[in-house]
């Protein structure tokens, strides 16, 4: 089968090639791949940027969703036919305190699939039967392939956050991240105002379609003032920096009530200077996450399910995986918001 591989660490070094079709062991599945969803850190994976161990050659792809059709000898929860989803970081240490505890996004020893273990950017994928979820019936093949970002999503709003009915939220970086953030605020019974920069003028136009309340263009008006004038003064009751900027950091802990919540959803990729002492002024309760639990994953397929959230409204490019270069220019120049590749 082709697939899209990353053969050598440095800058570029990513090719269609013939790779073999593994065959399952007793605990593996073999799954037809139906949609693989291009995440910002493939792109990292082929500028080899991102500080997550990574083993070429391998075939790049982490979120994606697909049919089983063939099952190792020792597996029961799934059969042939059916249509999953996968957890990409299930190779774990099984034994440290995090992952005995349900958080094995922490082990130490994670390998992640599409960075150490072979992708989704072909058309067949051999994964561990205890990685899988059975998508529920009304979540399409499109929208289960973004399973995985939303599960971060949940992981980093709705575990480590918590938002209450009422508050205001403000999120910067109208990505993905941001505008599945936005979903899983609006969710909550937030009221949501998502602040991006002039290029990204479409992105806001679709953080308005999915319930914005308010939306802000940095380089145009002045979003301290703005975020003011909606809360009486106080700032945001909750923030959200889902863009790994710096600049907007810095936002973050201006526009942020005195006791309010900072949650960073977004990876600056090197150290970055911040006022990090209004954190002590503010009283401020700050977090972060890492990738997601499989309390998000189930939580994540209720959500879309139940039709609170759309993964597919963030879709707006489907190619064949022959034009993955063209579709990781198209994301790196921002000309699409979510891309799905499809296998031939
Ligand atoms: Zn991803
Ligand atoms: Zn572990």
């Amino acid at each position: 089968m082709k697939g899209v591989v990353k053969y050598k660490r440095g800058d570029g070094f990513t090719e269609l090639r013939d790779v073999e079709v593994r065959k399952p062991n007793a605990n593996e599945v073999l799954i037809e791949v139906h949609s693989a969803g291009i995440c910002g850190s493939d792109l990292h994976i082929h500028h080899d940027h991102i500080n997550i161990p990574m083993k070429p050659p391998v075939v790049i792809g982490h979120e994606f969703s697909g049919t089983i059709i063939e099952c190792g000898s020792e597996i029961k929860s799934v059969k042939v036919g059916d249509r999953v989803t996968v957890e990409p970081g299930f190779w774990t240490c099984g034994q440290c305190n995090y992952c005995r505890s349900g958080f094995n996004n922490l082990c130490d020893q994670r390998q992640i699939l599409g960075y150490w273990h072979n992708g989704a950017f072909a058309k067949y994928c051999t994964v561990p039967e205890h990685g899988l979820h059975k998508l529920p019936p009304n979540v399409d093949f499109m929208s289960g392939a973004l399973t995985e970002p939303l599960a971060c999503c949940v992981h980093g709003v709705i575990e480590q956050t918590k938002i209450s009915a009422g508050d205001f939220v403000a999120i910067t970086g109208p990505g993905t991240i941001g505008l599945l953030s936005l979903q899983l605020a609006k969710a909550e019974g937030g009221i949501v105002a998502v602040c991006g920069t002039s290029a990204d003028n479409n992105r806001l136009k679709r953080a308005q379609e999915l319930g914005a309340t308010l939306t802000i263009d940095v380089e145009k008006d002045d979003a301290a003032e703005l975020i003011k004038e909606h809360t009486d003064g106080y700032g945001a009751d909750v923030f959200l920096e889902c863009s790994g900027a710096a600049p907007a950091a810095q936002l973050g802990l201006e526009v942020v009530r005195k006791r309010g919540k900072y949650t960073q959803m977004g990876l600056f990729g090197n150290p970055i200077k911040i006022d990090f002492e209004r954190i002590a002024f503010k009283e401020l309760q700050v977090t972060g996450f890492i990738a997601q639990k499989r309390t998000a994953w189930e939580r994540a397929l209720k959500l879309m399910a139940h039709g609170m959230v759309s993964t597919k409204a963030l879709i707006t490019h489907e190619m064949p995986i022959s034009e993955w270069e063209q579709a990781f220019n198209l994301f790196e120049n921002r000309e699409g918001l979510k891309l799905i590749l499809h296998p031939e």
